[in-house]
């Protein structure tokens, strides 16, 4: 090997980004606005600082300010885990017999196994300048719910995480991970809320969900007093703490001369690929490069192929602004089969209306393809990756293929969000061959669309 790059390229201090890149500057196109969900009327700073911290609702409002500085304090914690490795994937690119250069950002080296501690600690750090006691949030599979808790261990803020009754009882690990970092963990739908309680009083045997959950965190933030929501994916502000990912990789590319033709990752609603892109998706919107993005998504939860782009509900209570997205409505679940996460309804409103405005592509990929990659991919390069992240795997396996039939040697870079430590349950009912495929008719879908709010200039 003649090459001069290094197997695994870090940065020196003196390389790390500083500031967050916000996306949404450099977009002619902005993403709509968050509406009220009773005036629809755009949501005011007023309105959103009941619910989130003023600090974040700032970020979340500001589609303007291209550089955002990264606290002080927030940089001292990156530093425990930061910067993270881009790795050559040479066994992987020998396995699969192909020209391309396979390139992957790895986000799983801390205990959360995942991408989300990069808005984990921001979001805490905020809630702690402005004297909050402590945060609300809600967390499916965990890593999110484990992120924000060892932020929170950091920070000396209390942390009360709503998990998703059937991981609660599916993935008892993971809470204790999170109690072990100080979080009180409650499975919702749970008696805590009104909510939650109405939501149990209809359905008494419910495995909850996502949307359940969100509503019920944040009544708990709005009803105790010095206590606020936090959000670890969809929200611009999250694709904006996210895009240290992204700044990262760039310059460790930069540095060594190499140039994308292909990103790739996986996509739930938006935050590790919004973040991985950005800089790159930043250069094209200036028509300084013609790189192709991918979105990956589940053939079971197919946002941005089959949804519809609407003022849609956040969550299944409707407590939440409307976010204009690629939606499936907020009464889609996917089917209870489905293992691989990224089972939100929604996607990302920045990555939704790039993806609108032929910015980015997107595709569908199916299970128990998607575990035949990470089997592969966990036994040529030796990480074991979370279901998640081989949604990405999937779709850059498929290209370097492509480019083995073509006899191109593209570089292709994709988004290793994290390991699968955790779901051990989703590859046991792999190994055994139990695994099978779900993709929703379009009898289904229509079911979810029908629950989107329609009104004057929502049509879809
Ligand atoms: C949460 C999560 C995702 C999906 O969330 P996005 O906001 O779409 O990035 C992907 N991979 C891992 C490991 C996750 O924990």
């Amino acid at each position: 090997m003649a090459s001069k790059i290094p197997y695994k390229i870090y940065l020196h201090e003196e390389e790390m980004p500083k500031y967050w890149y916000n996306l949404r500057a450099d977009m002619k196109n902005k993403p709509a606005p968050l509406l009220n969900p009773a005036t629809h009327q755009p949501v005011t700073f007023d309105e959103l600082k009941a619910v989130f911290c003023d600090e974040l609702v700032r970020q979340e409002l500001n589609d303007t300010d291209r550089e955002i500085p990264i606290p002080q304090e927030i940089l001292d914690f990156y530093k425990m885990y930061r910067p993270s490795p881009l790795v050559r994937a040479y066994c992987l690119e020998k396995k699969l017999n192909t020209p391309a250069k396979i390139y992957y950002k790895f986000e799983g080296n801390n205990t959360s196994g995942s991408h989300k501690l990069n808005s984990a600690v921001a979001q805490a750090y905020y809630a702690k300048e402005q004297g909050l006691k402590g945060v609300t949030t809600e967390t499916g599979a965990g890593q999110w719910g484990t992120a924000l808790s060892m932020a929170c261990a950091y920070l000396g803020l209390d942390c009360r995480v709503y998990m998703v009754k059937c991981s609660y009882e599916q993935k008892p690990f993971r809470r204790e991970v999170m109690r072990t970092y100080g979080a009180q963990v409650t499975p919702s739908p749970s008696d805590t809320t009104e909510v939650g309680r109405r939501i149990l009083a209809e359905f008494p045997d419910s495995n909850g969900s996502l949307g359940c959950a969100i509503s019920e965190a944040v009544e708990a933030a709005v009803t105790h007093e010095g206590y606020r929501y936090v959000l670890g994916s969809v929200l611009s502000q999250v694709l904006l703490h996210q895009s240290v990912i992204g700044l990262e990789t760039k310059t460790a590319m930069d540095k060594y001369g190499i140039v994308p033709d292909i990103v790739i990752g996986c996509a739930g609603g938006g935050s590790n690929l919004g973040g991985l892109i950005a800089p790159f998706m930043g250069e094209k919107l200036q028509g300084k490069n013609d790189i192709r993005f991918i979105a990956a998504e589940p053939a079971s939860c197919p946002s941005l192929t089959r949804g519809v782009f609407a003022y849609d509900y956040c969550d299944t209570g409707k407590v939440c602004p409307l976010a204009k997205m690629y939606t499936l409505g907020s009464g889609f679940m996917p089917a209870a089969n489905h293992a691989g996460g990224l089972r939100y309804h929604g996607m990302s409103s920045v990555l939704s209306q790039l993806y609108h405005d032929g910015y980015m592509e997107a595709r569908t990929v199916e299970q128990t393809e998607v575990f035949k990659a990470a089997e592969m991919f966990a036994r040529v390069e030796g990480i074991l990756p979370a279901p998640e992240s081989s949604h990405a795997i999937k779709a850059a396996v498929d290209e370097a293929l492509a480019c083995k039939e073509s006899g191109e040697a593209k570089t292709i870079l994709f988004g290793l969000t994290g390991t699968g430590y955790f779901d051990m349950k989703a590859y046991e009912s792999f190994n055994d061959g139990k695994m099978t495929d779900f993709i929703p008719t379009d009898a289904d879908l229509k079911k979810g669309f029908d629950g989107i709010p329609r009104f004057p200039g929502n049509e879809f």
